[in-house]
């Protein structure tokens, strides 16, 4: 079998498609996993062997034998828990091959092997009778198939074709049900991740303001779940306008039913305001009393119980199709719809009748109309309402912008270009090649363009840089090039730097004294402690007095695969972390040159200022716009005495796990760490190596 993955080529800004041998092993999908992560939730691993203990002796107190059905066994954790609970027999599926492959040793190297059965199979195939995959079915049913959204890993339709097929009618589960809890929130911050907010721009001529078009403006957005860190939003990034309420409940004992419903609950505003963001989360009773409660509530609902970090499970946060101002005390109505994968939500303000409000809910999951969430992501939406970056933008190309300037912007769905005609630049082109999931971006510009009658004021040139040509330039050369940067393909901070390669590309189209902004790029790097992320990525050894090592050392292997231990993206503000070492800059990219055809590499080492725990470096870029102007895409702030960073909220950062941790002590003499970093022009990666 060809297995095909996708990467963005850095040096191009396409995604290419690699074919991958019969010894492809799966390494990405290990390596990047929540398998440790999961092992690492104490809470979790401790409340499900409780509440699985509780299933075996009450089907052992009925005189019956104790025979479980582990859907999704993974390492194989549940069903070692079942066996030594004494359930009598535990059939263990797994459809991902090498976690199946995994649950086999474990489960052998645990001495379980006469008890469970690993079966490499997803559920829907898995057969029951004398020459069946199962010999009959099981009275007890333990699963661990939800994600942040609880649904959207297919939990749903996997219940209901084991109640049907697979367990006896009256069976134990564990867990035995789930609720989602929802609460109304007002934002600017969460808001503005959903859409674009007006871009005031002081213009030589006069204040203008740039407008998002009206469909933009009630558009639904896109279905996919924003799954975040609650607990690191702080409480004065938002306003709560309604209480906790519980949004619907799945009892999983009883069968299951998977098609598209959904839940209405009434609400009481504690506060007036707009009402523009559902949050939620969930709990699952491990077993029927409801005493074994594991709760994914945030910080401020539970203030006083013990938080357990995990990343397997996390918050949602969800956008209501528009903002709808309410009242204290006026009550409203939340609708919470839901297909077999994903949850959305609307909010009515009166109670129509039965009859009537079926036509009013709407059913139909979000679907973006005005393209816009197809261009931009949230975190996108964020960086392009965040005023005081749209500041330093402006203020540089006031500084580099002349009235005969002919300025070329080269970023996807970027703001710079109608920036740089306020500014005053005499003809503004830019370039935003169609992609894959969004044809023809120039229907949403010229939306966006008609809203603020610029028409004919700014053309967009729909060519890749290699394919542009004096026409699309009116035969024109570029005497501003200009770009954020920002590409939709670039996963790490440095594939931004295929700016410079776009650069490279129309070399012969730029004006001799040409200005380019950013006029450079620097790397930046720091040695950081991590609060909880190194739990992603660290060794479990035993889980619950089970001996998971073959999943550490699978990991392991997965990271080493050829060798090309890699640095992996993650959004810092919701990671916290503790500097040890201050931030140096490693390697710079000089834009007013093409990209040269030798690598840049650089080789130093960096200091241990503070006492810690080294899990591992971030890296970052920084974008010299114009002198004296900078923007980063890392580290804004560091607070001294203690190292703690402030992270840019709108990007990911680089994060290059050691593997090994060293513990710092002394700060007399502070241990170094080597550094080797190398950018391969010809590729567009960064490899890196460290020496602790
Ligand atoms: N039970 C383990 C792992 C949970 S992760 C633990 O609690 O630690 C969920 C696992 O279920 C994944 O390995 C995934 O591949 C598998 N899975 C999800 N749906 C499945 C299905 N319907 N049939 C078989 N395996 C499934």
């Amino acid at each position: 079998m060809k297995t095909f993955c996708g990467r963005a080529n850095p040096t191009t800004g396409s995604m290419e498609w690699l074919e991958e041998g019969e010894d492809y092993d799966y390494h990405q999908e290990i390596a990047r996993s929540r398998y440790a992560d999961m092992l690492h939730d104490k809470d979790r691993n401790a409340k499900y062997y409780q509440g699985i203990r509780a299933a075996v002796s009450r089907v052992k107190e009925r005189g019956e034998k104790a025979i479980v059905l582990d859907i999704g066994t993974g390492t194989g954790l549940l069903s070692m828990m079942a066996a030594s609970a004494g359930a009598d027999f535990c059939y263990a599926i797994e459809v991902f091959k090498p976690m199946a492959n995994a649950a086999v040793k474990i489960v052998e190297k645990n001495g379980f092997s006469d008890k469970i059965k690993v079966i490499n199979k997803h559920s829907t195939e898995v057969t029951v009778g004398p020459d069946g995959d199962m010999q009959c079915r099981a009275n007890i049913l333990v699963t661990e198939l939800f994600d942040t959204e609880l649904i959207g890993e297919g939990a749903l339709p996997t219940y209901e074709h084991a109640h049907k097929h697979l367990v006896q009618e009256g069976c134990e589960a564990v867990p035995h049900r789930a609720t989602v809890y929802v609460q109304l929130v007002e934002s600017r911050r969460m808001w503005s991740w959903k859409k674009l907010f007006p871009v005031h721009v002081e213009a030589e001529d006069g204040e203008k303001v740039l407008v998002p078009p009206s469909e933009m403006e009630n558009c639904p957005g896109v279905p996919s779940v924003c799954d975040i860190q609650l607990n690191q939003m702080p409480s004065s990034d938002f306003s709560t306008l309604s209480d906790v309420v519980k949004m619907f409940s799945v009892d999983f004992s009883k069968p299951v039913q998977s098609a598209s419903t959904y839940y209405r609950v009434q609400l009481e505003p504690v506060k007036s305001g707009k009402a523009q963001i559902v949050l939620s989360w969930w709990d699952i009773d491990v077993d029927p009393s409801g005493m074994i409660n594991c709760s994914m509530a945030p910080y401020w609902v539970k203030p006083t119980s013990a938080l357990q970090w995990r990343d397997h499970w996390m918050q949602c946060v969800y956008f209501l199709p528009r903002e709808e101002p309410v009242l204290q005390g006026e009550k409203v109505y939340l609708t919470a719809c839901r297909d077999e994968y994903s949850v959305w939500y609307n909010l009515q303000k009166a109670r129509a009748d039965e009859e009537e409000h079926k036509a009013d809910v709407c059913v139909e999951s979000p679907v973006c109309r005005c393209r816009a969430h197809l261009l931009w992501n949230r975190p996108r939406f964020g960086e392009l309402n965040d005023q005081n970056r749209t500041r330093q933008y402006i203020k540089s190309l006031r500084k580099v912008l002349k009235t005969d300037s002919v300025c070329l912007c080269i970023s996807d769905g970027s703001l710079l270009p109608v920036l740089a005609h306020y500014l005053g630049a005499k003809q503004v082109q830019c370039m935003q090649p169609s992609r894959i999931d969004l044809y023809h971006p120039h229907e949403l510009w010229q939306a966006f363009f008609k809203a603020n009658h610029l028409e004919d004021k700014i053309k967009i040139i729909e060519a890749r840089p290699e394919l542009l040509k004096p026409s699309h330039l009116e035969d024109k050369k570029i005497s501003v090039l200009v770009g954020e940067p920002f590409f939709t393909t670039s996963l790490l901070p440095w594939h931004n730097l295929y700016f410079w390669y776009a650069r490279t590309a129309v070399s012969t189209h730029l004006a001799s004294n040409v200005t380019v902004l950013p006029q450079s790029a620097s790397l930046h790097m720091m040695i950081v402690e991590f609060q909880d992320l190194w739990r992603i990525r660290s060794p479990c050894g035993t889980c619950e007095g089970f001996d998971v090592q073959t999943m550490d050392d699978m990991i392991k292997d997965s990271l080493n695969f050829r060798e090309s231990k890699e640095a992996e993206p993650h959004p810092l503000w919701e990671y916290p972390c503790k500097s040890l070492s201050e931030p140096q800059e490693v390697l710079t990219f000089d834009f007013t040159k093409t990209v040269p055809q030798h690598c840049l590499s650089t080789e130093g080492s960096v200091k241990l200022l503070r006492r810690g725990k080294s899990h591992g470096a971030v890296l970052w870029m920084e974008y010299h716009l114009a002198a004296d102007i900078s923007v980063s895409t890392g580290l804004m702030q560091l607070s001294n005495e203690k190292g703690n960073c402030e992270w840019n909220p709108h990007c990911k950062q680089a994060v290059y796990f050691f593997s090994s941790v060293i513990e710092s002590e002394i700060l007399s003499d502070p241990t170094a760490v080597t550094y080797a970093i190398n950018f391969d022009t010809k590729t567009g990666e960064i490899a890196m190596d460290f020496k602790l």
